[in-house]
């Protein structure tokens, strides 16, 4: 038995399959590099695929997920929209989601965001430094103040996202730019991390560091708590106490009210 979170990692899988040099850097897909990973720290582990019915997401997929990875770039439309909100209400009643790299641009990511996560962007196989801004933070456990990526793609500020509840890693590139490169969110009982290194030509998800962010990531994103509390989705919750205090109930006007 653990205690760690159930962790299922989703991937649209199309770049390691269409590409040759692609599936030499990841031979079992970034989704198996990844739970490969997770498991071998002891994490329960699945994974998922757009290709899959349902993309892999069932309901009872999403019902034993504690914490949600997802990488996707080339097929962010092909995820139906029913899916999408269905990952979307799992999160706001407690999920973790762990947005990668170019899941910026995913459906989900953004409409958690209710931003465009537009950004700029550089192919050139260029250095990326990576800055822990928040250290003592669960994300950034095991790192020294910063590590470093040899070969990267680029992303670059400014990127549209609303700004972090917390802002753990900086990341500056070879080229001059800096992005917000570690992020994370709440949204309703949910916690989301956007993580940007991930490009799929570099074996970005071997690197020993990246790992240990992933590693904690999982952790820091599992629900607390317990869930059983109303959730944004129903009205459960919802009711007029009666006063802990004594005070003298005044409605002056009254006022139809929607929830009687
Ligand atoms: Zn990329």
């Amino acid at each position: 038995m653990t205690n760690l979170p159930r962790v299922t990692v989703w991937n649209e899988y199309y770049h390691e399959r269409r590409n040759d040099k692609i599936a030499e850097i990841y031979p079992e897909g970034i989704h198996g590099a990844i739970a490969n990973h997770l498991a071998s720290q002891g994490f329960p582990t699945h994974t998922a695929t757009l290709d899959e019915p349902e993309h892999g997401l069932t309901d009872e997929v999403l019902a034993n997920t504690d914490v949600l990875f997802w990488w996707g770039h080339m097929a962010h439309n092909k995820v139906s929209d029913e899916v999408v909100e269905k990952v979307f209400r799992r999160v706001t009643e407690g999920m973790g989601l762990v947005a990668l790299h170019s899941a910026h641009d995913s459906k989900v990511f953004k409409k958690l965001m209710g931003n465009s996560g537009a950004l700029t962007w550089r192919e050139a196989s260029e250095k990326e430094r990576i800055w822990v801004v928040a250290p003592g933070h669960p994300i950034a456990d095991g790192l020294g103040e910063y590590f470093e990526l040899p070969k990267t793609e680029m992303y670059g500020e400014p990127f549209d996202i609303p700004q972090p509840d917390v802002l753990v890693f900086i990341s500056w590139f070879q080229g001059g730019e800096v992005f917000r490169s570690g992020c994370c969110f709440y949204r309703g009982r949910g916690k989301i991390f956007y993580f940007r290194p991930g490009h799929e030509t570099f074996p970005i998800y071997h690197d020993k560091n990246v790992q240990k962010v992933i590693a904690n990531a999982a952790k820091w994103a599992a629900p607390t708590g317990t869930t059983d509390v109303f959730s944004y989705w129903d009205r459960k919750g919802w009711h007029r106490p009666e006063p802990l205090e004594p005070i003298e109930v005044v409605r002056e006007i009254e006022i139809e009210h929607p929830h009687e």
